[in-house]
Formats: structure tokens, C-alpha cells, sequence
């Protein structure tokens, strides 16, 4: 399959005042093309941050990308001048936020905004973009598209919201798509009409998809591979079965045990309360991250040299890599 995003040892970092945060780290990764690539972790391990840097929408400064490569098509992002940086955002590479009130203009109508971007990155003139705007609404699954493209972000639900901005997402036909926790602020019900929506669109416009999610029971069904990130750190690699079936990595084992599931019952020590599964401890406070690996104190396998060095991304079966002194 053709490689259609390639990241080389990115690295993003905050430099508070104080204080130096490296929200991304040294990492690597591989988008083919039509390929649906999930990235999973806890909140605050470096997902959000990694998908602002290749949109190019870190805010510089604090943020600032220290080193690597964001190759798209063969070509590195982070050489191009804002102005070029804008034609391949929203055209080439398009971003769905976990928020759709916070992303939409709220004093514009829903359709304008659409229509903007056909206008902008597609040469259409203004007829031309809003029958486009009421065709990609009518594909989002928006009933009576040609009277609600005349509507205000608040008039829409959370999932309607939510399909104006793949809609709108996918108006360029952008061979990149990233969708940053798209159906978190959804209920259980329309998540999953929202995931086929753009499943089926994606496919739609041979698109390839960064899809970035803290739920693994989400990603069982939508990813071909995963990446889990911890502390900015890539710390498993593999295609959705190898990671379903033989998880390597003891953090990848703790989240794939946080998956509720039906019917099973769990006790407490107690013997009588039912609880869901968690991981012990939180990330490490990322002013000071561990010296060696940064899953250590919530590790328990951990031994005495997971303290001295942060592990090496090793390949250990066909495609499937592991930062973890147990694979070695
Ligand atoms: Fe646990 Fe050590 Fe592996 Fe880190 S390197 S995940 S602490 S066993």
C-alpha cells in the first residue's frame, strides 16, 4: 500500500516560563493510503497534540515542534510557509474535532460554512458551492438538507452537529482525514451511527483516516492498526487483531481490560461491589517524567532496570513493535 503520511521522529514540546512539557516524543508513524489508522491512550498522553502538529495548529508559541519530519505525499509539512500550510489544510488534510459547537462559527449558518471552504479550495463560485454544501449534507444523513443549511449551529442536536462537520470535513474530498475523538461528547447510540457515517464517507472519497480515540472498544471495530501512545511515546505498534489477540505491552493490557464487558461480573475485595476495571495510578506529571520508562510506576511488571532508560521501540513479530525491556 502506498505511504500517503509519513511522521519521522516528531517531537512537540511547551516551554512554560517555568517548565518544558514534551507532549509528543521521538515518534514515528505511517499512514498508507485508505488505510484507517487508530490512535489510542489515555487523556493527556499526546494524541490531541500530535494531531495539532500536523494540521499545523499548535499555538507557537508555548508549543513548539523541536525536531523530526511530517511527510505528506513525500513532502515535509513543517518546511512550508503558512500561506502554502493553508491550501493543505481543510483541502488535502482535513481535521473532525471532538466538539463540533466549539468548531463551528456559531453566528454563521451552517451552510456558509461549508460553502466557504468549496469556495476557497475548489474554485466554485457561490451557487455552485451552496448546491454542493446541501449534496454533502444530504450524504452526512441530515434530513431536509436544503432547509437546514439555512439553520444556526444551535439549532442542530449534538449528532447533527456533528455530521455538518464531517460534511464539511469531507467537502474537498481530502485524501487525509483526522478525527480527533469524534464521538466522545456522543451518546452510545448515535456514536455508532456517527462512526459508519464516516466509515462509509471515507470509503466514499478513498480517504486514509487518523482516527484518535482513549476507547479501545471503539477502535476493535474501526481500525485496521493501532498505535498506543503513553507520555508522548509510541508503546505498541500493530495491526487491530495482533493487538486484540496477543497484547505485548503492559499498558495496552491494562486499557484492553478497562473494556467493560456484558454480563461479566467483577467484585471488590469486599466480594459484593461490582467495579469496572482501571489502571492503577495516572501519568506521570509530565514536568517530570520518569527517567526511565514512563510506565514504570504503574507497571507491574516493572524491574530494577526499567528505572535507569526509557526501553527501545523493538520489532518483535511480523509488524508488530513494543517499547518494553520484557520483549526484548
Ligand atoms: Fe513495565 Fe518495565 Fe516494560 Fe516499562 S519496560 S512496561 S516498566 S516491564
Amino acid at each position: 500500500m502506498k505511504k500517503i503520511l509519513e511522521i519521522k521522529n516528531l517531537t512537540t514540546q511547551f516551554e512554560m516560563e517555568d517548565y518544558l512539557i514534551k507532549a509528543v516524543d521521538e515518534v514515528d508513524l505511517t499512514l498508507h493510503s485508505e488505510e484507517t489508522l487508530g490512535i489510542a491512550g489515555e487523556s493527556g498522553c499526546g494524541k490531541s497534540v500530535l494531531s495539532l502538529s500536523i494540521m499545523g495548529l499548535l499555538p507557537m508559541p508555548p508549543g513548539k515542534i523541536t525536531q523530526g519530519e511530517i511527510l505528506y505525499q513525500g513532502e515535509n509539512l513543517l518546511t512550508y510557509k503558512p500561506e502554502r500550510m493553508r491550501t493543505i489544510g481543510g483541502k488535502e488534510i482535513a481535521m473532525i474535532f471532538q466538539e463540533p459547537m466549539t468548531s463551528l462559527n456559531p453566528l454563521l449558518k451552517t451552510g456558509e460554512q461549508i460553502a466557504e471552504a468549496l469556495i476557497q479550495h475548489k474554485d466554485m463560485d457561490k451557487h455552485q458551492a451552496w448546491e454542493k454544501t446541501i449534496e454533502l449534507l444530504d450524504s452526512a444523513g441530515i434530513p431536509g438538507a436544503r432547509e437546514r443549511a439555512q439553520e444556526y449551529p444551535f439549532q442542530f442536536s449534538g449528532g447533527m452537529r456533528q455530521r455538518v462537520m464531517i460534511a464539511m470535513a469531507i467537502a474537498c474530498d481530502p485524501r487525509v482525514l483526522i478525527a480527533d475523538e469524534p464521538t466522545t461528547a456522543l451518546d452510545v447510540t448515535i456514536q455508532s451511527q456517527i462512526l459508519r457515517l464516516l466509515d462509509s464517507l471515507k470509503q466514499k472519497i478513498n480517504s486514509s483516516l487518523l482516527f484518535i480515540t482513549h476507547d479501545m472498544a471503539v477502535m476493535a471495530g474501526f481500525a485496521d492498526r493501532i498505535i498506543v501512545l503513553y507520555a508522548g511515546k509510541v508503546m505498541e505498534n500493530a495491526s487491530v487483531t495482533d493487538l486484540f489477540k496477543n497484547p505485548l505491552h503492559p499498558y495496552t493490557q491494562g486499557l484492553l481490560k478497562c473494556i467493560p464487558l456484558l454480563g461479566e461480573n467483577k467484585y471488590n475485595d469486599r466480594g459484593k461491589i461490582r467495579y469496572l476495571h482501571s489502571i492503577k495510578g495516572n501519568l506521570p506529571d509530565p514536568r517530570h517524567f520518569p527517567k526511565g520508562c514512563p510506565f514504570e510506576p504503574r507497571c507491574p511488571f516493572a524491574m530494577g532496570r526499567c528505572q535507569e532508560a526509557v526501553p527501545p521501540l523493538l520489532l518483535v513479530e511480523k509488524a508488530h513493535e513494543v517499547r518494553c525491556y520484557l520483549h526484548e
